[in-house]
């Protein structure tokens, strides 16, 4: 039998034993690259296909080739290198969504900027956030009333966004007339920049003064945006006398920030400054396990015990750290244990120094899509390095808030409005694309090497 015909039968039978999406899934586009004697190598169009295969079909797709073959005793598989790889990539259907990681997907809401998954509900409560805290609900409850502006700072994946969008969500349960909006500081500096540039100014104005309830996060990035702290002192002007609310949130106090322009840090401490400091022990392990439980995770006291040890900083990095376990348990289908657990969170756990770099985000991705590291930080436009470029800046952001202009010149010294466009376009279609979801879930375990 030649190789095409042993693989049209191998499919065929697997076929009759894998539900039609999981076969368009995890088998279109494969075939046998080469025959050996006593072994088979199967190319596939992706590495996460290769790591699912290996892990979920391996042994199936061994017992019906020897049955075909009775010489083949081995298989394995690689990624094909194919420059058509990119176009042949299978689209994922989403039918295998149920076996898969259950990542919440939300939707942003376009008119208002706010994602529904941050709510008053799900925010727990310590010492370390109990003012910000009560002082963000008495906002929701009466904006414009009682603390104006609220601002709100502490260290980075501490809460600051979710208490901010909690209260606009609330605001929009409850008092549905308001016009609410959140914005990132970042996106108010592009958007008035952009104005400024094609004389749309005035109307931008405009728009942001009919707003209600305006919730500005991060505004340590207005530092040293002289333009847009100009249009912003206006705006902020206008809705403060309207006695419209306004929220805010820094990663350091008003007094603190930099090249903020004087008028524009007195407005910011003209109302009621809460800070979110860090949660003790206790509180760590109260958050470990009431997002596990929301994820239906089983943590014993053991493994809680460790994660809220050596987590310690980060709220974010708790959360991302059980979402690695149950990652690591749907896609590996193994049970873990303490040792498994402390390599699994590594890097939330590691020293600063021993942290994850730009270089080794650049090296895994380039790995992961099987290009070399010279073209995806090159200005190449290879059509198969685009999109790993997009992925590798998206993830320098993310996983590392890089700015902008760093991600710019990393990668061939692009404009770093380009850096800004793959990062939203990434972003965008993770709230849809389940097949980026996972490979991304995959390219984070590979930081760990995991
Ligand atoms: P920041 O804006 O301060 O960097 P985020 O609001 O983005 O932090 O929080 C990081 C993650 O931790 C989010 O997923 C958020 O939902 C979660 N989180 C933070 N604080 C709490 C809390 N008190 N209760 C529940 N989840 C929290
Ligand atoms: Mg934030």
């Amino acid at each position: 039998m030649d190789k095409k015909t042993l693989w049209e039968t191998v499919l065929a039978q697997i076929q009759l034993n894998v539900s039609p999406a999981n076969f368009a899934t995890w088998f279109k586009n494969t075939e046998i690259a080469s025959q050996n004697k006593d072994s088979l190598t199967i190319s596939v169009p992706n590495s996460f296909v290769k790591e699912w295969l290996e892990n979920k079909y391996q042994k199936n797709i061994l017992r019906i080739i020897h049955n075909c073959d009775v010489k083949i005793k081995k298989i394995d598989f690689v990624v094909s290198r194919s420059v058509d790889r990119v176009k042949k990539a299978p689209a994922f259907a989403p039918v295998v969504e149920t076996e898969q990681l259950q990542l919440e997907v939300f939707k942003r809401n376009e008119r208002t900027g706010l994602n529904p998954r941050y709510t008053f509900e799900n925010f727990i409560v310590g010492g370390f956030n109990e003012l910000a805290h009560a002082a963000a609900e008495a906002v929701s409850q009466q904006p414009g009333q009682l603390y104006n502006p609220l601002f709100l700072y502490g260290h980075v994946g501490l809460g600051k966004t979710h208490l901010l969008q909690a209260v606009g969500n609330q605001v929009e349960k409850e008092l549905g007339k308001k016009e609410t909006r959140y914005i990132p500081a970042e996106k108010l500096i592009s958007e008035i920049v952009s104005a400024i540039r094609n004389g749309t100014i005035e109307k931008v104005k405009k728009e942001y003064r009919s707003i209600d309830i305006l919730i500005l996060d991060d505004v340590q990035f207005l530092a040293g945006k002289e333009k847009t702290q100009e249009e912003f002192f206006h705006i902020f002007n206008t809705l403060y006398q309207k006695n419209k609310q306004i929220i805010l949130s820094s990663d350091r106090p008003p007094r603190a920030i930099p090249a903020l322009e004087k008028r524009l840090r007195s407005r910011f401490g003209g109302g009621m400054i809460a800070d979110i400091g860090f949660p003790d022990l206790e509180t760590r392990m109260a958050i470990l396990r009431t997002k596990a439980e929301e994820k239906e995770l089983e943590l014993n006291k053991e493994i809680c015990e460790f994660l809220a040890a050596n987590i310690q900083t980060n709220i974010r990095d708790l959360e991302g750290a059980i979402n690695r376990i149950i990652l690591y348990q749907r896609v590996k289908d193994k049970k873990f244990d303490l040792d498994k657990i402390k390599s699994l969170v590594k890097e939330f756990t590691l020293s600063s120094q021993e942290k994850l770099t730009p270089k080794k985000v650049i090296q895994v991705v380039a790995e992961f899509y099987d290009v070399k590291e010279n073209d995806l930080v090159s200005a190449s436009r290879k059509r198969e390095v685009v999109r790993p470029r997009q992925i590798a800046m998206y993830l320098l952001r993310t996983r590392l808030q890089n700015s902008y202009p760093f991600i710019a010149r990393k990668f061939g010294g692009k404009d770093h409005t380009t850096a800004i466009y793959a990062c939203r376009k990434v972003s965008q279609e993770l709230t849809q694309n389940e097949e980026l979801k996972r490979n991304l879930e995959l390219i984070k375990m590979r930081f760990l090497n995991v």
